[in-house]
């Protein structure tokens, strides 16, 4: 179990080193990372390297116990780097070139940047690599954006060769036919800019994989720089998940020894609960437990404007919330606020004067719990019967044609995840190339792309006995090429649901919409199986004629007054859900109840709102996580005899303080 902090040695001066190591280890920091962004300093000039004040920073840190995750600093290269070719600036939609004054300023399909970063990966690899003082690398920071520079447009010509094999194929594939769009040779195939106000869907969504593939390809060249030079450390990227969806990360986790991200459940508004617990339970769900936390708030966050402040008890819990879904290491962001820079109001465990206050106390607290109790409450599993499938290209599809207003593809699968999170069911948040064969129920909101072997892939799993929960809009799409198919709808899904879609209508600000924006007709679940529940259809309505499925929920107003508005189909030995609108949250938290009752699936007892449970491990070793979220403290009882870790007492009832955390064991 490691607990670290986000370190900047370089922004402050030498001989504050010995004062902070000497604070960390008083709060039993056992790791720092380091150096992501410090190329300047690492690298003043082309091939001239400065490591030694790094390698001191590192000892100083060493000696008193502390080991080290390096960073390479490939997110923020300096001035002369950009001054030499002012073509490695990332060029944006609008085909604007970026300025230097930032970071992530580069485009990682650049000939001349490519160079640059195998130079700085490989001498940082040949000066540390193998160092004991090292436990793991952090490739550059948070991947993020799409550039669409003359070297993309070339290196996207170059793939789509590669994927279509001749143009008559492409243009086939795309339909350029229509608007007159055919090619007669690849350099003519233009970049999705807004030059054009709508591109050929075909294009753009090739286009998106492409910038995807792009990062995936530029990992690799920092990856086949540094492997070589490694002895045991393991190498990582800090991944993003609120917000970040242009990468699609299964293809970015696939080469990397283990998984971490950066969580923030406090920027603006209310702390963002359920969101974080979606994100922990898609990094679990991408690369399994034992995945970091690594950058963790600790404190008020943001650049101009600064979030609430964590309070009392919120660092904890949100750490605790990580392990309880997976992580086995939390790092906070970052050890002392800076005085300087984009970021001098992103807080850290200590403020810019860099005495150690509250916030320090508390990750102290943190860490000495760690010490203790780290590793038993850790298992190497969570049980988990259930996953809501997450599906990057559809996302981005989705992003390219949004087909409503109101269709938010991510807001789409939190509401899913929603009526499993509040029950207290534990979901894994995955991506369609994963083994399904783990679940008893697949929930794959919206699944836009299909191809004939997710179909099959699909159908081996309901046939065998599984569940599978399926939505509006799907099977909409021909995945390869982002057309629309030539079936009734879902398409290829039509068999496993058991049911066409006759007709739809998006609720989106049309007469459609009853009362607020994006709401539609009342939809009632029918008495058995789910009881009396209604609301009102939300997004998107499909009229639904029943092929062999049995109607499962009916409109109540509008002009499909009395047709089914969802539909159930059993296929083989298993059950295929098909909802024909988007539902309100009360309806998902209805449905999820259902799913829970019928297919009897484990987790932990009902709490409170704003209350979780969740259990990882399995049999003697599993550990139940209670988590207040709470400003106020909350009584509960526990449902079954259980003994709490802290007190060794066995208990049947609990009273959590605000933001308060328990752990339990049988
Ligand atoms: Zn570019």
């Amino acid at each position: 179990m490691i607990v670290g902090v986000d370190y900047y040695p370089e922004h402050w001066p030498e001989d504050r080193w010995e004062r902070d190591a000497e604070l960390m280890e008083e709060a039993g920091i056992g790791l720092v990372r380091l150096a992501e962004f410090a190329w300047s300093k690492m690298e003043p000039e082309e091939g001239s390297f400065n490591f030694d004040w790094l390698d001191r920073a590192m000892e100083v840190l060493y000696s008193r116990g502390i080991e080290v995750v390096l960073g390479t600093p490939t997110a923020a290269p300096p001035a002369w780097i950009i001054e030499e070719d002012r073509s490695i600036l990332p060029v944006d939609e609008n085909g604007d070139r970026e300025g230097f004054g930032a970071r992530r300023h580069y485009c990682p399909n650049h000939p001349r940047y490519r160079e640059h970063t195998r130079r700085i990966v490989k001498a940082m690899g040949e000066r540390f690599g193998g160092d004991p003082r090292l436990v793991g690398w952090q490739l550059d920071n948070e991947f993020s954006g799409r550039c669409y520079c003359d070297y993309c447009k070339e290196a996207f010509q170059d793939w789509l060769k590669e994927k279509y094999g001749s143009l008559e194929e492409l243009n086939e594939e795309w339909g350029t036919i229509f608007w007159s769009q055919e090619y007669g040779e690849w350099e003519e195939i233009p970049l999705p800019t807004t030059r054009a106000r709508a591109h050929n869907p075909g294009l753009h969504l090739d286009y998106y994989r492409f910038s995807s593939d792009s990062w995936v390809d530029y990992q690799d060249l920092q990856l086949e720089a540094l492997r070589p030079t490694l002895g045991d450390e393991r190498v990582t990227h800090n991944f993003m998940f609120a917000g970040f969806t242009g990468i699609d990360y299964s293809e970015l986790g696939e080469e990397l020894d283990f998984l971490s991200w950066d969580n923030y459940p406090l920027i603006s508004g209310e702390p963002r609960t359920e969101r974080a617990a979606a994100a922990h339970d898609l990094a679990r769900g991408l690369g399994g437990t034992g995945f970091w936390v690594m950058e963790e708030q600790s404190g008020p966050s943001g650049w101009n404007v600064v979030s609430a402040t964590p309070r009392p008890g919120q660092i904890k819990l949100w750490s605790y919330q990580a392990l309880a879904r997976g992580a086995d290491g939390i790092v906070f962001f970052r050890w002392r606020t800076c005085r300087v820079g984009t970021e001098q109001y992103w807080h850290g465990v200590l403020d810019h004067h860099g005495e150690p206050g509250r916030r320090y106390d508390e990750v102290k607290e943190f860490a000495r719990e760690m010490e203790e109790v780290g590793k038993e409450i850790t298992p190497d599993r969570v049980p988990v019967e259930v996953a809501l499938i997450k599906d990057y290209e559809t996302g981005w599809a989705f992003e390219i044609q949004p087909n409503s207003t109101e269709l938010d593809y991510e807001e789409e699968g939190l509401a899913h995840y929603h009526g499993f999170h509040r029950l207290n069911v534990p979901l894994d948040v995955i991506t369609p190339g994963e083994d399904f064969s783990d679940y008893g129920a697949l929930i794959a909101p919206n699944l836009y792309l299909v191809n004939e072997e997710l179909r099959k892939r699909l159908e081996r799993f309901v046939r065998g006995g599984g569940t599978l929960i399926l939505s509006y809009r799907s099977g909409v799409k021909e995945s390869r090429n982002n057309k629309v198919v030539n079936q009734l709808l879902p398409g290829e899904l039509r068999q496993l649901v058991g049911a066409h879609v006759e007709e739809y209508t998006t609720l989106g600000g049309s007469p459609w919409g009853e009362g607020k924006a994006g709401e539609g007709p009342a939809i009632e679940f029918l008495p058995h199986p789910l009881g009396s529940m209604s609301g009102r259809a939300r997004v998107w309505a499909d009229r639904l004629k029943l092929d062999r499925a049995r109607p499962l929920a009916l409109y109540r107003s509008g002009p499909w007054e009395g047709e089914p508005a969802a539909s159930i189909n059993e296929y083989g030995a298993g059950t295929v859900i098909y909802l024909g609108s988007g539902l309100p949250r009360n309806m998902h938290r209805g449905l999820a109840y259902w799913l829970k009752e019928r297919m009897e699936l484990s987790g932990a007892a009902e709490t409170p709102a704003g209350v979780e449970a969740v259990w990882r491990g399995e049999g003697d070793e599993a550990v139940l996580y209670l988590l207040n979220h709470n400003a106020e403290e909350v009584t509960l009882s526990l449902q079954e005899d259980l003994k709490e870790l802290k007190s060794g007492e066995r208990r049947e009832e609990i009273t959590l303080s605000p933001y308060g955390v328990a752990l339990f064991r049988r």
